[in-house]
């Protein structure tokens, strides 16, 4: 299947490790120039020169997205470079574990700071240049958006509203001809997830047990899994298609818990 991404300039938050990297990896190989938001400088930089060696172009913008303004200079740094955007993954994000109970409102905003509001800055900001390209936009959510799981309110609510988002804008663009859908990861082994699992007294016990309730072969989701749905959203093969959630979790949320 010919994508038809060759040259189009993707703007991917968070692109420099696990999820993004792979969106990043995979829009390179179809030829595509991916820009890679991230505040990982040494991440930041291997990709780029990895990518930079068979793809040709690709830029490492380094930004923190909490910061005020960061996702403004982030897309003016995009448009001093190649003067155009032909699509926006918002993807970078955290799950920071701030509860109801262990938590505060103060550590609540912080959350959504990391988690949420970036993700509407990068589209406003990158929205006049999505305009002239008719750019798609892919948001990255989370199956915490709609299972719940306990001592994560602000990254719950921040996934949720995602999924929000992305149908009030795939209706607010439809005139402008920009499609806006989601993506759902639940499992996905990534730094982030690795992390989070050293965090159990027993991390392969943790896996183990995390792994077995996954029904599509009992194993995590690969971030290429995740990364080939972004690029097929992307590209001009999904040219009817907005406003979705599409769930890549192997069956995760939606199948029935008596299969595992
Ligand atoms: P990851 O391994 O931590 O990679 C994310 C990258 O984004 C890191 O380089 C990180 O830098 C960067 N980043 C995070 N916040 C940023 C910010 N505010 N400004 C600039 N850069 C930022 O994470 P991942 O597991 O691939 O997750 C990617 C997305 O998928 C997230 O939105 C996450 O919620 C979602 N997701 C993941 C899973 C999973 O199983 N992995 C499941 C559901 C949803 P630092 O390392 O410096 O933070």
């Amino acid at each position: 299947m010919h994508l038809e991404l060759e040259n189009k300039v993707i703007v991917i938050t968070g692109g420099a490790k696990g999820i993004g990297a792979a969106i990043s990896r995979a829009c390179g190989q179809e030829g595509a120039i991916p820009v890679i938001v991230d505040r990982d400088e040494e991440a930041g930089r291997k990709i780029e020169q990895e990518l930079t060696g068979t793809s040709r172009r690709c830029t490492w913008i380094g930004a923190d997205l909490t910061q005020q303004d960061g996702a403004r200079h982030a897309v003016l740094a995009v448009l001093q470079k190649y003067d155009r955007i032909d699509g926006l993954v918002n993807n970078a994000g955290v799950n920071d574990r701030v509860g109801l109970e262990h938590g505060s409102p103060a550590e609540y905003l912080a959350s959504l700071e990391r988690n949420l509001l970036h993700y509407y800055a990068m589209a406003h900001f990158c929205l006049p240049l999505l305009k002239k390209s008719r750019g798609p936009i892919v948001n990255i959510s989370s199956k915490t958006a709609v299972t719940g799981q306990g001592g994560t309110s602000g990254y719950a609510s921040a996934k949720g509203a995602i999924l929000a988002l992305t149908r009030e804008w795939a209706a607010e663009l439809l005139g402008y001809g920009i499609r806006v859908n989601a993506i759902v990861p639940a499992e996905v082994m990534t730094p982030l997830y690795r992390q989070w699992l050293s965090s159990f007294p027993n991390p392969d016990e943790k896996l183990k047990h995390i792994v077995a309730k996954i029904p599509l072969g009992a194993r995590m989701t690969e971030p290429e899994e995740i990364a080939g749905a972004a690029v097929f959203l992307l590209s001009a093969k999904a040219a009817h298609i907005t406003g979705q959630h599409w769930y890549v979790d192997g069956g995760y949320v939606h199948l029935d818990r008596a299969l595992t």
